[in-house]
């Protein structure tokens, strides 16, 4: 038999060491955000990105998996501002 586990319980595993108050992704302000920034609101796979009640795009990457998405997406219109966490912080992966 086939057991079934769901992306979300895979990505429970991970653990993330937060480098407070420095975060390594940032959206820069917009009134409006293109439709490649709304479209992070679906496609980042740990659920970073969110609108506000002003319809403006924000980023929490405490979470962040650091693939990339966000940054190639937005690479043309340079809404969003994207680094590595220092060393020490971020993602911490766990296969198995
Ligand atoms: S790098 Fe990936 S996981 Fe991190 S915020 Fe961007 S889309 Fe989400």
């Amino acid at each position: 038999m086939t057991t079934v586990v769901k992306v979300e319980e895979k990505l429970y595993v991970n653990r993330y060491l937060v480098d407070a108050g420095r975060p390594h992704i940032k959206v820069r302000p917009h009134e409006t955000p293109s439709a490649a920034l709304v479209a992070l609101t679906h496609v980042c796979p740990a659920g970073c990105y969110t609108t506000n009640d002003r319809g403006q795009v924000e980023v929490a990457p405490d979470g962040c998996m650091e693939c990339g998405t966000c940054r190639v997406l937005t690479a043309d219109s340079g809404e969003v501002e994207w680094n590595y966490p220092r060393g020490g912080y971020g993602v911490l992966f766990k296969f198995g």
